[in-house]
């Protein structure tokens, strides 16, 4: 796919990542401002310095134990999601058990169907790839988990109070009820939307002034991949209780001191 990107190129990462996106507009399966919003994440990630902030650490943290304490978690994805970490976000369901919800902005038939038609092929690929490092139970149980993972989103019968049209369109066995809902790359409509529907919105957001950013439970300012590279095996090793204390305006100032510091 990127075999012509060689790994020790300075940029790598991001150029990957663009690649992954073209390739994914070229496929159908992003909106057309797409593009535009990697962009604006690209450069908040400059001004971060491209590397995950002991801000953002202590923010993977309290996802990872808000997830794990859940009643009934679910990971929401849109096209860029899919696009950049899908055989991530997949891991990650398989480990919590839950469902992954295709959920984005612009809804057309023909995108929905696209995005859920690659999860399921990557789902078959991330079966028959090993477990993830961590995974205590072998093989067999990790095909089982895998496959296991609900793909919602086809079935657009339940509905975000406060939102109006094909935006508040989402799953009633996903969005609709679930207590903790990781989002990443969320719109910040929606986010306030399901805060004030009662539920724990967990988002990844490179602009820590976004209205995204700023209306989340808990907003991880870093970029999807690396995050989801560290996600991954805290929820696997288990993480302590949520801290119901957490200061989210807190953690987004740090992310701006981190900014204008050049501090890790
Ligand atoms: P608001 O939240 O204020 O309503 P918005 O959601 O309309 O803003 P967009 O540009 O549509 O703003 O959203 C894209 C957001 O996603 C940006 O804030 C950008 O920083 C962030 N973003 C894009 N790609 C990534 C990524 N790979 N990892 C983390 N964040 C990203
Ligand atoms: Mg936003």
């Amino acid at each position: 796919m990127a075999d012509d990107i060689p790994e020790s190129h300075p940029r790598y990462r991001s150029l990957l990542a663009r690649r992954l996106l073209t390739e994914a507009a070229a496929d159908g399966l992003l909106a057309e401002s797409a593009l535009i919003a990697h962009g604006r994440g690209e450069a908040f990630d400059y001004l971060l310095g491209e590397r995950t902030t002991a801000s953002a650490h202590r923010a993977i943290g309290e996802a990872t134990a808000r997830l794990l304490a859940a009643g009934s978690p679910v990971l929401s994805v849109n096209g860029n999601t899919v696009a950049l970490a899908a055989d991530q976000m997949l891991g990650c369901a398989a480990v919590l058990g839950c469902p992954i919800e295709v959920n984005i902005y612009y809804r057309t038939p023909e995108r929905m169907s696209a995005l859920l038609v690659r999860l399921a092929e990557r789902k078959l690929a991330v079966m028959r790839a090993d477990p993830p490092d961590g995974w205590a139970e072998g093989s067999e149980a990790w095909q089982a988990a895998v496959l296991a993972v609900p793909l919602l989103g086809d079935a657009a019968d339940g509905r975000i109070p406060g939102l109006d049209g094909p935006r508040a369109a989402c799953s009633r066995d996903g969005i609709m009820q679930a207590d903790v809902i990781f989002v990443p790359l969320e719109d910040g409509d929606r986010c306030e939307a399901l805060i004030a529907a009662g539920k724990q919105v967990l988002v990844v957001d490179l602009n820590p002034l976004s209205r995204t950013a700023r209306a989340a439970t808990v907003t991880i300012v870093d970029e999807l991949t690396r995050v989801l590279e560290e996600l991954l095996p805290l929820l696997l090793a288990g993480a302590g209780s949520p801290d119901m204390e957490w200061d989210n305006d807190a953690i987004l100032l740090d992310a701006l001191d981190e900014i204008r510091s050049g501090a890790a």
